[in-house]
């Protein structure tokens, strides 16, 4: 408990001190908002390791199974009722003291830009789930309308313009992450003098390598994760706590 104080402390002279700060958040930031992550104890895969197979690309595409699978997992996502939690509105902070390069994020659930982040600082590695795309045509259209048709009874709806498959504008395992998107999360790692990691076990690339990247390019860097990570070694202040608590400890106790 003391030493947690310690590192709370040292963590907030490092953001005070800090010119340019780049955060990076994962499933642990929205946990507490009752969308569950995927490693932590009680994460999807933790409970369900073949449910992986709906987030794998080449199943998607190649079975119809997996594809129906998928979207009747979707239509009972608790994201599409979830609500940012302390720890996505403390993050505000950060812009008002005009500190904030980028907020990237593996998440795809929109809860920071609802939790009042600038949408134009948010950075979607890993896309939105509020968002379907045609694997053929690449045609975008809003996920509630796709979702419309499956409680309909579609169960494999396919795209209106094309006839192609339709999928979550999402990242799946096994697909590239857009380049564009990556290169600015690269650049805002790069051009940071801090790197705050929040709720992300690191263990999903190329996101997790944007940690020792900011560390190379001069950047401290501060995780909070309530489980170990592979960098907590490079960190310079590692927070255990959880994060509905840290996030708002962190930046509202900050000197100003
Ligand atoms: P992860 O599941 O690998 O790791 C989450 C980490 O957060 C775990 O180490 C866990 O201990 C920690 N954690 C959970 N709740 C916490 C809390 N309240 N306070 C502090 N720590 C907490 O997640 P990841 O690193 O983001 O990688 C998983 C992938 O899954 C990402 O690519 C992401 O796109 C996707 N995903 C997104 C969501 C979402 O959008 N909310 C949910 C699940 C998975
Ligand atoms: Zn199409």
């Amino acid at each position: 408990m003391i030493d947690e104080q310690a590192a709370l402390e040292r963590a907030r002279g490092l953001l005070a001190r800090a010119h340019a700060v780049t955060v990076l958040t994962g499933a642990g930031i929205s946990t507490e908002s009752g969308i569950p992550d995927f490693r932590g104890p009680q994460g999807v895969w933790t409970r369900n390791p073949g449910a992986e197979k709906t987030a794998t690309l080449q199943h998607y595409l190649a079975d119809p199974d997996v594809r129906r699978q998928a979207w009747r997992n979707r239509l009972d996502s608790p994201a599409w009722s979830a609500e940012p939690n302390a720890a996505h509105r403390a993050l505000v902070k950060l812009e008002r003291d005009r500190v904030l390069v980028a907020l990237v994020t593996q998440n795809i659930d929109e809860l920071h830009q609802r939790g009042g982040s600038d949408p134009a600082l948010v950075v979607e590695l890993h896309g939105t789930m509020w968002w379907a795309r045609c694997w053929d045509c690449g045609d975008r259209q809003p996920m509630a309308g796709v979702l419309e048709r499956v409680r309909g009874g579609e169960d494999d709806p396919a795209c209106l313009l094309c006839g192609g498959i339709l999928k979550s504008a999402t990242i799946s395992f096994g697909q590239d992450l857009d380049p564009a998107v990556l290169a600015r999360a690269e650049r805002a790692a790069r051009s940071s003098d801090l790197l705050l990691t929040l709720g992300t076990s690191l263990g999903v690339y190329p996101a997790a390598a944007l940690v020792p990247l900011a560390k190379r390019s001069g950047a401290r860097v501060v995780i909070a994760n309530a489980q170990e990570t592979p960098y907590d070694e490079l960190a310079d202040v590692v927070l255990r706590g959880s994060l509905g608590q840290v996030v708002p400890d962190l930046l509202t106790g900050m000197p100003t």
